[in-house]
């Protein structure tokens, strides 16, 4: 598994960004993540050993996990990062994305019905956005589209867009001052992606976790080891 970043910063632009892990990072290293850049890495995917052969490896690449892929600012770099996209077949990109109302504006002109090595994640926390995103999400032209509902800060009902999902995630929200994640919630999306056939995977817990009623404190190191202690992922039986 490889990691791409070609530009970084980012703007606050839905509920689930109170807590950036972005902003949190910069704000201690005195950086503006409101500056949108280029990084060094920006050609990546292309760059290549004397022997010729890439520098990065085949398989997955995460893509724009210090900014959104989506974001405005990056419009003018966007076709650049395509071309590379295309260029490797051999790697299957993957970005999340808050700006998913955005997509239409953002694609290639040979995008046709989504490239087979893109990935898209659409980003939810709550049920006014989930509404919001995810009817917009359901008609677009992508090959792999996934929902990412992390931090997730309220129940949410997401049925009737799990048609052609390949995966939902869910996890919750990290800081000293998270909103409460309620389990209950976990389970009730996960019972959506069983009745629907929809692979689901319970990412991390949230700083404060509720089960059966009582409020759990749990530190940032062991937030994934719980939600995996949990053992509730479903596997689609297609
Ligand atoms: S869209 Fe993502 S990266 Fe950008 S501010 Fe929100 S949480 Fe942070």
């Amino acid at each position: 598994m490889a990691m791409w970043n070609p530009f970084r910063g980012c703007k606050k632009c839905s509920d689930g960004c109170k807590y950036c892990y972005i902003h949190k990072g910069d704000a201690k290293k005195n950086i503006d993540t409101s500056e949108i850049v280029k990084t060094k890495d920006f050609n990546k995917p292309i760059e290549k050993l004397k022997n010729g052969e890439f520098k990065m490896k085949s398989g997955l690449v995460y893509l724009c996990f210090s900014t959104d892929f989506l974001i405005e600012e990056a419009d003018a770099w966007r076709n650049e990062c395509w071309e590379m996209i295309k260029t490797r077949q051999d790697c299957t990109f993957l970005f999340l994305t808050k700006r998913i109302d955005r997509f239409m504006k953002c694609i290639p002109e040979d995008w046709e019905d989504g490239y087979d090595n893109v990935v898209v994640c659409c980003t939810i926390e709550n049920g006014k956005n989930a509404d919001y995103k995810l009817s917009i999400f359901k008609d677009l032209p992508i090959k792999h589209k996934c929902i990412t509902a992390q931090p997730l800060i309220e129940d949410i009902h997401i049925e009737k867009y799990l048609e052609g999902i390949e995966l939902v995630v869910v996890g919750g929200e990290s800081d000293p001052n998270a909103r409460e994640l309620n389990y209950d919630w976990v389970l009730n999306i996960r019972r959506q992606c069983i009745e629907k056939n929809v692979n689901f995977e319970f990412r991390q817990c949230g700083t404060y976790t509720i089960k059966d009623g009582k409020k759990y404190k749990i530190q940032t190191k062991d937030l994934t080891r719980q939600a995996k202690l949990a053992n509730i992922d479903y596997k689609s039986q297609k």
